[in-house]
């Protein structure tokens, strides 16, 4: 069969390499991809955002199945218009993503369906919205509803930061239309996790938990970015947690998708504030998380294209995940400067030592061929991914590829997994 990935990330990358170890496939195209990919996939010069094209390419490739990356599409409408054409389709319909695409509306669910949450509400006035700042007082969370790039959520300490950010979002106009609305809510205090399922509706089919590291600094100082490494399994969450996620968090949001009249199908990621047994949804995400997919898909052991197909046509209940029991840690490079500006085209060397190690792989994110080199072409250049039979063994053996791979100025953080260390001592 043909197969599309529609996306140029890492998690892109590593959708294409566990598809690209299916039986069933024989061609496999992604669109765009990046220099890491086109080893696997063909190279499709059209963006992720460009439906029509992709919808076009798709019908003269006679693709099979087209598995959809990144949200930008997804808030598009992409599924509905290639389901609309008979082809098959993995990701969420567009009134799906609005779990991830309208923090608002994501709210009003998690609110509406007794879904665990931090206190909150939404507005779309004001006065009304600085009113009820005052009332829950200084540790508040303030988001622009709609997607503002991982820049809209600003989580304050005090009622005149809050202030300043309701300023920032409504009356400046920071974010654009993403800020017509707000959502305001209580900040919780806590360790965070991401909890990704496939679903097709109604069997929800869980992966492993996993975390990331937002910040850019080691310790988690300086600025968010898209994320700088993530590991699995998370062992903040136990069986107990995992069980209780599943329930009162998954198949609760599932359901309530239902109810609203929405078959939710896909991907679904929640975004977890545990703290003492006791666990509330942050925000959801309609798709994989980055760098989230590149341990987790590593871990995956059977088959992902029959998985992915049986979403699409709803009989997920036939399948089930076969996951490794080691752990996976990804390691993500930058280019120095990054969140911030930073130069792009910079040669990287040390690659193919990587590619000989075994049961590791360097996914890349923001790579480019140039001639016979590979050369940065973003802030996160590559995740470097790594099984091993414990989370700091995998942590080891990613940080001993890490340090084969050079390029001028790149950069990246000594703590991944500090947080399951620190836990598994304790
Ligand atoms: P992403 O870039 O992952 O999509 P986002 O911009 O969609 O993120 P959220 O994930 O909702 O926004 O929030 C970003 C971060 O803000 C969270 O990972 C968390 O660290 C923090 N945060 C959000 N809500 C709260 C809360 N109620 N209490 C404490 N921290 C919060």
């Amino acid at each position: 069969m043909k197969v599309l990935v529609i996306g140029s990330g890492g998690r892109e990358h590593a959708l294409v390499w566990k598809i690209a170890q299916s039986p069933k496939v024989d061609k496999i195209f992604c669109a765009p991809g990046n220099a890491g990919i086109a080893p696997l996939a063909a190279s499709v010069p059209i963006k992720a955002d460009d439906v029509d094209g992709l919808l076009e390419f798709a019908a003269e490739e006679q693709i099979d199945l087209t598995v959809v990356g990144p949200e930008a599409p997804l808030s598009l409408g992409i599924v509905d218009r290639f389901e609309a054409a008979g082809l098959k389709v993995f990701g969420a319909g567009r009134d799906a993503a609005r779990l991830e695409t309208s923090k608002g509306y994501a709210k009003e669910i998690l609110l509406k369906y007794n879904i665990p949450t931090a206190r909150g509400r939404c507005f779309d006035d004001y006065d009304e919205a600085l009113a009820y700042l005052k009332e829950l007082g200084g540790a508040v969370v303030v988001k622009a509803d709609g997607l503002a790039a991982g820049k809209g959520v600003f989580v304050c300490n005090s009622e005149k930061q809050a202030a300043d950010a309701l300023r920032q979002i409504m009356k400046d106009r920071l974010f654009g239309d993403a800020g017509n609305r707000v959502v305001i809510e209580e900040r919780l205090e806590g360790e965070e996790a991401s909890f990704i399922a496939l679903t097709d509706g109604e069997t929800v089919l869980p992966m492993p938990c996993s975390q990331d590291h937002k910040a850019v600094g080691d310790g988690d100082t300086g600025p968010n970015t898209g994320g700088m490494g993530a590991y699995s399994p998370a062992p903040v969450v136990d069986e107990y947690l995992h069980r209780k996620i599943m329930e009162t968090v998954m198949v609760a949001t599932v359901k309530a998708m239902a109810a609203e009249g929405v078959r939710y199908r896909g991907v679904l990621y929640a975004g977890l504030m545990i703290s003492g047994g006791n666990v509330r949804v942050l925000e959801f995400n309609a798709r994989f998380g980055d760098p989230e997919a590149q341990p987790l898909l590593m871990r995956v052991k059977n088959d992902i294209v029959p998985v992915l197909e049986a979403v699409c046509e709803n009989r997920l209940h036939e399948h089930t995940l076969e996951i490794d029991d080691r752990a996976a840690v990804c390691v993500v490079m930058a280019s120095g400067g990054y969140p911030g500006a930073y130069k792009k085209g910079m040669a990287i060397s040390g690659l193919s030592n990587v590619n000989r190690m075994k049961d590791v792989v360097a996914f890349h994110a923001g790579t480019r061929a140039k001639g016979k080199k590979v050369v940065t072409d973003g802030g996160r250049v590559l995740g470097v991914t790594a099984l091993g039979k414990t989370v700091e063994d995998a942590i080891r053996r990613a940080y001993e590829a890490v340090a084969k791979i050079s390029w001028e100025g790149a950069y990246h953080r000594n703590d991944i997994g500090h947080k399951a260390l620190k836990r598994l001592v304790e």
